[in-house]
């Protein structure tokens, strides 16, 4: 089942030429391509299946600083303003709220984690408080509970991942720029080593500049002109329902399960960094770089099924440009949830917060989370076609960062002052034998 989702209209034909091209219409592809327009460049976004449907859709739409490695603080903290300032500046609705985070525990290891966490953050400038048990338990009254501490992050937030990419397409539009969906693009040409063109299935746009942020997809596409991606997805299973609960906090996380209130007036609910390995030819070929993440993770992780390795967005073979491609045939990323984490996860929310008994399940479903090695994005030109940028790899963050993210883009593809240090996200890092400490999620 699919995540619901506003629908938005394509632009008709597609253009011969443009400033720049913008391959993928998830959050990260939307912002950069409207930070380019914002710039007076005339730029296309061509989307496989709908604007926002895979990763950007299926998310929990939390937006935080809140534990957040070093390396995507800056970023995660100037895009907490940018999805404010997009508000302000293009008229449309994300659903983005400062509402706060809460995070509740009966864990002493968590809590002092926690209080670490805050104590680089205030290096940072960034606010978080720690909360004592009394104002935990305070806190979390809509669970019943007593708890031994907590978090609350006052400056985060979340915006509706039903809402947000189509908003930001329609500012596109505003713009004077295009957005076609159920148009994928196919690959690159280039001429002297440089990009020149991007082939869709309907055409080719005649470009100099052109940005891969193809979510899941972004490795495989990156192979077809020989270069090395790391990137490997986890499926990750939730669940919506419906609006009538009461007194609960906007956004709560706990280690059994996490409560994010929707647009709507309903809840997500889910159950953090539990997800399935669903082994794919890419995976293989990237196992050894990924030991790190998964000595990390394994914990909460188990061994899924043949779903990936057929829905085809890992394959490693190579494609024609004049022939439909895995991404025609598999419009949108829609994989089947493990319905074992959706019983568990309703029950846990159900016996946590008892309110939500009101409630019914309005949805449930699944999505593929791509990851880097390192859990930091990949973020910057492929040096061996210069007028290519990847943005990809946002390893269950980049809902939150994607307006950093997109301007960063933005600012790397017209060479203007980069809105944070670009280096922690070079792609080139993954050459090296190693690339730093695996980020927390
Ligand atoms: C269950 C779940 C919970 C999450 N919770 C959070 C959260 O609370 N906060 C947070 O910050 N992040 C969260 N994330 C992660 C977040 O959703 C992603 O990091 C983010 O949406 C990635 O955005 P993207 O634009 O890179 O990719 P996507 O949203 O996946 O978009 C990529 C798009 O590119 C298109 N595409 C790919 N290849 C081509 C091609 N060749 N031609 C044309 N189109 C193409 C695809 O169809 C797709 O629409 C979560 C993810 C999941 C699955």
């Amino acid at each position: 089942m699919r995540a619901p989702l506003q629908q938005i209209e394509t632009s008709g034909e597609l253009p011969q030429s443009a400033d720049a091209v913008v391959i993928g219409g998830g959050i990260v592809g939307v912002f950069a391509a409207y930070y380019l327009a914002r710039r007076g460049m005339k730029v296309a976004v061509v989307e496989k299946g709908r604007m926002g449907a895979e990763q950007s859709s299926r998310n929990w739409g939390w937006c935080r600083q809140q534990n957040r490695d070093a390396r995507e603080l800056p970023m995660a903290t100037r895009s907490l303003d940018l999805w404010e300032r997009f508000a302000a500046e293009a008229g449309e609705n994300t659903g983005f709220r400062r509402c706060g985070l809460l995070y509740l525990s009966n864990d002493e290891a968590e809590l002092a984690g926690w209080a670490h966490w805050r104590d680089f953050a205030r290096t940072a400038g960034v606010i978080t408080h720690m909360l004592d048990s009394s104002e935990a338990s305070e806190r979390g009254g809509a669970t019943g509970r007593s708890w031994k501490g907590g978090v609350f992050s006052p400056n985060d937030g979340t915006a509706d991942p039903s809402q947000a990419a189509p908003a930001v397409a329609r500012a596109i539009l505003k713009l004077g720029g295009s957005v076609h969906q159920n148009c994928a693009a196919r690959g690159i040409e280039t001429e002297g080593g440089r990009l020149s063109g991007v082939v869709t299935e309907s055409g080719t746009i005649r470009t100099k500049m052109a940005v891969m942020a193809g979510g899941a997809w972004a490795s495989s596409f990156c192979h077809q002109f020989g270069f090395r991606f790391p990137q490997a997805s986890v499926r990750s299973s939730i669940l919506s329902v419906s609006p009538g609960a009461e007194g609960l906090p906007d956004a709560l996380h706990t280690a059994k399960i996490s409560v994010t209130r929707r647009g709507d007036g309903g809840y997500t609910l889910a159950i953090s960094g539990r997800g399935r390995v669903d082994v794919t030819p890419q995976q293989l070929r990237f196992s050894s770089q990924f030991v790190p993440m998964f000595l990390k993770r394994w914990r909460s992780l188990a061994p899924g099924g043949l779903q990936g390795a057929l829905s085809g967005h890992e394959t490693l073979k190579r494609w024609r440009l004049d022939r439909p491609t895995p991404m025609e045939r598999v419009r949108i990323l829609d994989p089947v949830p493990d319905q074992a984490t959706i019983r568990l996860t309703h029950a846990r929310a159900l016996d946590l917060l008892p309110d939500l008994g009101k409630t019914r399940i309005s949805a449930a479903w699944a999505g593929y989370i791509d990851s880097t090695p390192d859990g930091v994005p990949a973020i910057g030109e492929i040096h061996s076609v210069p007028g290519l940028f990847l943005a990809a790899g946002f390893s269950g963050h980049g809902f939150g960062i994607g307006p950093g993210a997109g301007h960063l883009v933005a600012d790397l593809v017209t060479g203007a002052e980069p809105i944070v240090d670009p280096a922690s996200y070079d792609p080139r890092r993954f050459d090296a034998p190693s690339w730093g400490k695996v980020a927390d999620f």
